[in-house]
């Protein structure tokens, strides 16, 4: 089954809403207590020249990111380990020291935790964290300007050398083995912005997610998208690249121009927000939902 065939089966079953933002919120007195989880598979999201470490931090990362997206403060990680019988104890030392680390970076504590024997190496975890204003995917509004922070391309431009035996660059390996999730622009944008999400599946999906959930037109301006130096250097197609690669944990975030000098720290305004419907490259039409399994196929990449 499909990833979209199994929430539709559970949403339809459910009737709460359980998915459609970057993290689950209720309110609680005057704040928002904000709740995510998001798995990690060995053998399908780390590749080989991610080590054991890279995988806990990863995971810690991935999690407070969504926290982040929605304009919260991280408190809190928790998991639930599944791993075989047999594994090898460093392994689960240097998976542990990862999570330590990513819990140190984001000053989390980890409250929380489980193991059970499967198979292969999942890791589930979730992060908590509290916001005062959030941002949702589905509060952009037409006037809007629409931004992204960092460079982007490295995580996918890491997939495809890797995936054909090439050498992957210094300064793109950094970025594919320890992104880190945007926790102080977050906070400082839930005073500021109207919209947010976190790159985790690539530009072009999450602009489209911003799209749909706030009824939108967004029209982005190819020129203007921040690719990394080293992705314009190695590929013969960086704007395909910057659209799809992701677990980049860049947030993307719509703002009502005004507001832009309350901003502190860098971005790229991208494009903007438009009365109408869908996502759209200014003077070629109708951008495309873009992921980066259509260029390597990650998971079956190297077998
Ligand atoms: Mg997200």
């Amino acid at each position: 089954m499909k990833e979209s065939e199994i929430i539709r089966v559970f949403m339809s079953e459910i009737k709460d809403k359980i998915l459609g933002d970057d993290a689950g919120y209720i309110k609680f007195n005057e704040d928002w207590i904000l709740i995510t989880t998001d798995m990690l598979v060995w053998r399908t999201d780390i590749p080989d020249f991610m080590k054991p470490e890279d995988a806990g931090r990863k995971v810690v990362t991935m999690n407070v990111s969504d926290i982040a997206a929605m304009g919260g403060k991280p408190k809190a990680f928790f998991f639930s380990l599944g791993v075989p019988k047999d594994i090898d104890e460093n392994l689960l030392r240097r998976i542990a020291k990862g999570i330590r680390e990513g819990s140190r970076r984001y000053k989390i504590r980890v409250i929380s935790g489980d193991t059970n024997d499967v198979s292969e190496i999942v890791i589930d975890g979730g992060a908590l964290g509290i916001g005062k204003r959030l941002l949702l995917r589905s509060n952009a509004k037409p006037g809007d300007v629409v931004c992204v922070t960092g460079e982007l391309g490295r995580p996918l431009l890491a997939l495809i050398l890797w995936s054909k035996g090439e050498d992957i660059p210094r300064e793109v390996l950094e970025k594919a083995r320890d992104p880190q999730a945007r926790v102080e622009e977050g906070k400082i944008l839930s005073e500021v912005a109207n919209a947010a999400i976190d790159i985790s599946d690539g530009l072009s999906k999450e602009l489209w997610e911003i799209s749909m959930a706030s009824s939108v037109k967004i029209v982005i301006e190819e020129d203007a998208l921040p690719i990394h130096p080293t992705v314009k250097e190695l590929s013969h197609n960086p704007t395909e690249i910057a659209l799809s690669s992701g677990e980049e944990f860049e947030l993307i975030f719509t703002i009502s121009p005004e507001n832009i000098p309350d901003i502190p720290f860098d971005f790229t305004v991208i494009g903007k927000v438009e009365k109408g419907r869908g996502v759209y490259i200014k003077g070629k039409g109708e951008m495309p939902i873009l992921g980066w399994e259509h260029f390597v196929g990650f998971g079956n990449a190297k077998r």
